[in-house]
């Protein structure tokens, strides 16, 4: 069996001070000649590269908060030849997110603890809590944000009791930030998943995220979901999500990716049909650009277990891109669009 890594872009971005990118530590520690680690360990160490790169504003330590300042993260981890899932959401303090819901996997026979509970989790396997996880480059674009959302209901303060009109105002104020060149669009929404197949033919995946920037507390994504923000099915394959996670979670897209897999697919071909599920199940209007297509992004990493593999987005562009690694070495690829490979998603 050929191994093979697979992320987001921006596993193959951050090297946190070191020499190695995520997936890079992914595909050594787990083709290690002398001593192989379990795929899902090498990944989850991979993953660790980017939680704690402060200068990722979308993953871990730096991660853009909640509306409140508070950064709260989601991380899954499946282990397909184990047929097993470990996963946290809303975990506060803890930057390594998806090496604690590897022991949610490891330890318990949940799939998913939350909140304080996850934390008191952690910290019991020996955790140590960080406080705040916020960088002043993330409390800076916060408190900007946050001015930017009290001058609009100083102006509008029916905007203070209707939720979804402050989080839809909220949302376009971080929209506007990022045309700005404050915040890099791919981090107003932004997560790494990395799936990789190792030398004997194990799937195993992790997603891990800070989630959407400025989301209303308690809010939780994709990305710990089993099904939606990953999932992985041993003897078949992988899919990873980033992008507005409301809209995997709605149609469920990993899961129906690796189940057409399991069916024959091909990646490319399974990515693609999830896309245009998500396209066709987007109907409400606050959803829609000018185009009457989604107004958000959604990318698919997506791996079988023979190896084959395929990078796909409802939006393409030069920086729609994705990672893979394998024995030649790492290299970022352009994801195929669905909808078109030049447009915004917000045209
Ligand atoms: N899918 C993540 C979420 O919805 C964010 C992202 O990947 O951009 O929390």
């Amino acid at each position: 069996m050929t191994p093979l890594v697979i992320a987001s872009a921006n596993g193959h971005q951050y090297r946190n001070g070191g020499t190695e990118t995520c997936v890079e530590r992914v595909f050594r520690l787990m083709t290690d000649g002398a001593d192989p680690a379990d795929p899902l360990e090498a990944i989850v160490d991979g993953v660790t590269i980017v939680e704690l790169d402060p200068t990722e504003t979308s993953v871990g330590f730096g991660g853009l908060p909640n509306a409140d300042g508070v950064v709260q993260l989601d991380a899954c981890c499946m282990h397909g030849s184990r047929g097993r899932a470990g996963a946290v959401a809303a975990l506060e303090g803890i930057a390594t997110a998806a090496a604690v819901a590897h022991r949610v996997l490891v330890e318990t026979h949940h799939h998913l603890l939350a909140g304080q509970g996850a934390l008191d989790f952690a910290i019991s396997r020996g955790f140590a809590p960080q406080g705040d996880l916020m960088t002043p480059r993330s409390r800076g674009l916060w408190i900007d944000w946050r001015r930017r959302l009290d001058a609009l209901l100083s102006t509008d303060p029916s905007l203070a009791a209707d939720a979804r009109r402050r989080a839809e105002a909220g949302y376009e104020i971080g929209l506007a930030m990022s045309r700005e060149g404050l915040i890099d669009p791919n981090h107003l929404w932004g997560t790494i998943t990395c799936s990789a197949i190792g030398p004997k033919g194990d799937v195993c995946g992790v997603t891990s995220t800070s989630g959407l920037a400025w989301k209303i507390p308690g809010r939780v994504g994709d990305s710990p979901i089993p099904g939606a923000g990953l999932y992985v099915r041993g003897g078949v394959g992988a899919a990873g999500a980033t992008g507005r996670g409301e809209s995997t979670l709605y149609s469920l897209s990993s899961f129906a990716i690796v189940e057409a897999m399991r069916r024959g697919a091909h990646p490319k071909d399974a990515g693609m049909a999830a896309l245009k599920e998500i396209k066709d199940t987007t109907v409400d209007p606050s959803l829609l650009n000018a185009r009457g297509a989604p107004n958000f992004n959604v990318k698919l990493y997506i791996v079988n277990a023979a190896g084959d593999y395929a990078g796909v987005a409802l939006y393409g562009g030069d920086a729609v891109r994705y990672a893979v690694c394998g024995e030649n070495g790492a290299e970022l690829m352009p994801c195929e669009a669905l909808i078109d490979q030049g447009h915004e998603f917000v045209d």
